[in-house]
């Protein structure tokens, strides 16, 4: 038998660093997917390649965190993240459900730009998950799911993200973004469609390069902690503006400050879509990119170009998207104004002698789903 399964990358409309605050998030899925193909085999041995990348990855069902590294890492992890739920947790949870039994080939293919802050990690991960899941009949709800891609992101490659990437793979619903509750795990979806309102939603990938992301984030996270902690609190999701105004830590104070007021913008941002108004949400994202860039430092020349280009040609807002120092911004440009907006940001770019940008127009898209032999989607 053979399990085929895509899941979309994702950008971030609104809510950046406030997933390790137990804030909210805003996420929506892309277009672009990774595409996985699981065949079982009867000996126990996994055989993992990916269009584009030389070699095929080989290591046993039973693999532990440390045997496999490179890309085919996450590929690993998610089958020892599944190995450990389906051992550990049935027979009492899923009386049912049959483990992963002999070994698989697994075929990987993807149209999501790699490394650019789209997720094509959780991606990869969840069209793991999810076509090794439906291959040996795990039985693993969604939800499920995206917990042992997150697993296998954290624990295996050692990647300390949150869990957002991995459920907004599986999770969102074309025409929607996902409020995401980062405390609770609920997800509510809210109707986000630009093209509706003759708006467009642009990702612009700067493609610079920043070589100490991984500490810049341990960094803002232990900050954020020891903030909390000093207000006595379990979490920033649970601080007032006046009870962080009232740190004597500058820094702590700016993080905290950035944290609570981003999470109000979410809230802010998620009611006017409810409320059919997403032309009213550029300057809730301008304001968070001004606070990433003033209050959480996390901005980068390039960041900031490509937002203050995109802005002067008229777009309604915009904002990095993603941890910082590099990656994308988004831009949120009435139809009339995405040639102007885009034009300005690729001259700016020339003009700092910088690679073009690479520029996509975007539009919330379907979570993980399951392709037919043929190809067809179902
Ligand atoms: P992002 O998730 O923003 O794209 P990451 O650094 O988190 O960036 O993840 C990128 C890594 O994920 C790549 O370096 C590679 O190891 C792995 N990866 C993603 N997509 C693929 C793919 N299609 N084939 C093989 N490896 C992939
Ligand atoms: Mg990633």
């Amino acid at each position: 038998m053979t399990a085929t399964w895509s899941a979309p990358g994702r950008v971030n409309l609104i809510g950046e660093h406030v997933d390790y605050n137990d804030g909210l998030v805003l996420p929506f899925a892309l277009a672009f997917v990774t595409t996985t193909r699981v065949s079982a085999r009867e000996d126990g041995v996994v055989h993992a390649s990916s269009a584009g990348r030389a070699g095929t990855a080989v290591f046993g069902v039973d693999t532990q965190p440390g045997d496999v590294d490179g890309w085919a890492a996450y590929v690993a992890g998610v089958v020892w993240a599944l190995v450990s739920t389906t051992v550990t947790e049935p027979p009492t949870r899923k009386s049912q459900a049959p483990a992963i039994s002999g070994g698989m080939d697994i075929e990987i293919t993807s149209d999501l730009p790699v490394g650019a802050g789209l997720s094509s990690s959780a991606a990869l991960e969840c069209a793991v998950a999810a076509a090794v899941g439906d291959e040996f009949d795990l039985r693993l709800d969604r939800g499920e799911l995206a917990a042992a891609a997150r697993k296998a992101e954290n624990e295996y490659v050692g990647a300390p993200t949150g869990v957002m990437d991995q459920l907004a793979s599986m999770l969102c619903e074309p025409g929607h973004a996902m409020l995401l509750d980062c405390r609770s795990l609920e997800a509510t979806h809210i109707p986000f469609e630009p093209a509706g309102a003759d708006l467009r939603l642009l990702v612009i990938d700067t493609r610079a390069e920043h070589a100490l992301i991984g500490s810049e984030y341990a960094d803002r996270r232990a900050t954020c902690e020891a903030a909390a902690a000093e207000l006595g609190l379990a979490a920033l999701r649970d601080a007032t503006l006046q009870q962080v105004r009232s740190l004597t830590d500058s820094t702590q104070l700016r993080r905290a400050q950035h944290v609570v007021t981003e999470i109000q913008r979410v809230r802010d941002v998620a009611g006017l879509l409810v409320a059919g108004c997403p032309q009213d949400i550029g300057p809730f994202l301008s304001a968070s990119h001004e606070s990433l860039r003033d209050d959480y430092e996390v901005s980068s020349e390039e960041l900031d170009v490509a937002v203050e280009s995109a802005l002067a040609a008229g777009a309604l807002g915009a904002r990095l998207t993603g941890g910082g120092f590099a990656g994308c911004v988004i831009a949120l440009v009435r139809v009339a104004r995405l040639v102007p907006v885009v034009d300005r940001v690729e001259a700016a770019f020339t003009l700092h002698g910088w690679r073009p940008p690479h520029v996509w127009v975007v539009a919330p898209s379907r979570g993980a789903f399951r392709r037919d032999e043929a190809g067809a989607t179902s």
